[in-house]
């Protein structure tokens, strides 16, 4: 897609560049939850100047190709079992945004998601907190199944322009992210991280932290830690997501950095915010 065919898209005005975020989620109870890691999103988001749009990477949605959702008034997908009802009775109502959608398509030979999906708890559980009032339109994008984690980095690259139209980009995922090996027992501990998981927190942030995407798109090599951290891919993309679009001058800061559980991490970073 050129310039002039993303300004016929979004409007030929440019913005100054947008922040773009990675958020570690969590369990979906942080929808309807007033703890640390909630709060910290709520400041992130007030500080922000609105955006246009909002489009979300999120870990819960993935396909063969690359997806957006392209409804009006994409639906609150409630994609979990065994929670409380009131967490079921969450809505986002945000609207959706079709040529945000459309865009982002051409952009990465992707397509558009008219009927099947909307705003999983990846998204949702983050946006309530991120932009509570509901009112900027949503895109959510999905994680192709076919593509590599470098693969990933290149589909993400690709949806740089969008930051100087007035989207902020969101990857909502967690780094550290085992369900098989978390420690039930000491699920709202904040702090607790098996040793392996904090060698993993510490392994990722640093390659975070020095922008070595190379390295963390093989993180299977950084060793065993690391590959208990990230037993499958889907909840680390969304990180590659937001940090392939890092900019050379651009600031990374670094928040809810924490381990929970002893298998998972709520650690998150935003770019130019
Ligand atoms: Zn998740």
């Amino acid at each position: 897609m050129t310039a002039s065919q993303l300004d016929a898209w979004l409007g030929s005005t440019r913005t100054e560049r947008m922040p773009a975020l990675f958020i570690g989620h969590g369990s979906p109870m942080n929808a309807i939850e007033d703890n640390l890691f909630t709060r910290e999103i709520r400041r992130q988001g007030a500080e922000l100047s609105p955006p246009r749009a909002i489009l979300c990477v999120s870990a819960h949605w993935e396909t063969r190709g690359t997806f957006f959702t392209a409804m009006e008034r994409p639906r609150t997908i409630h994609d979990f079992g065994g929670f409380p009802e009131a967490l079921y009775q969450v809505q986002y109502p945000a609207p959706g945004m079709p040529e945000l959608a459309a865009t982002g398509a051409a952009l990465t030979h992707g397509g558009i998601d008219t009927e099947h999906w909307g705003l999983d708890h990846g998204a949702w559980s983050v946006l309530t907190h991120l932009a509570p009032n509901a009112d900027i339109p949503v895109v959510q994008m999905s994680l192709d199944r076919g593509k590599s984690p470098a693969e990933h980095l290149e589909v993400a690259r690709q949806l740089a322009d969008l930051r100087r139209r007035g989207v902020l980009i969101v990857g909502s995922g967690n780094m550290v992210h085992n369900l098989g090996r978390v420690d039930w027992n000491r699920l709202n501990e904040v702090g607790y991280a098996f040793d392996w998981a904090e060698e993993a927190r510490s392994l990722i942030m640093d390659r975070v932290r020095n922008h070595k995407l190379d390295e963390l798109a093989n993180y299977a090599r950084l060793g065993t830690a690391v590959q208990n951290a990230v037993p499958t891919p889907e909840h680390f993309l969304p990180l590659l997501y937001t940090l392939a679009l890092r900019e050379p001058d651009e600031p990374l800061e670094v928040f809810n950095d924490y381990a929970l559980a002893g298998s998972l991490t709520m650690t998150s970073v935003a770019l130019g915010a």
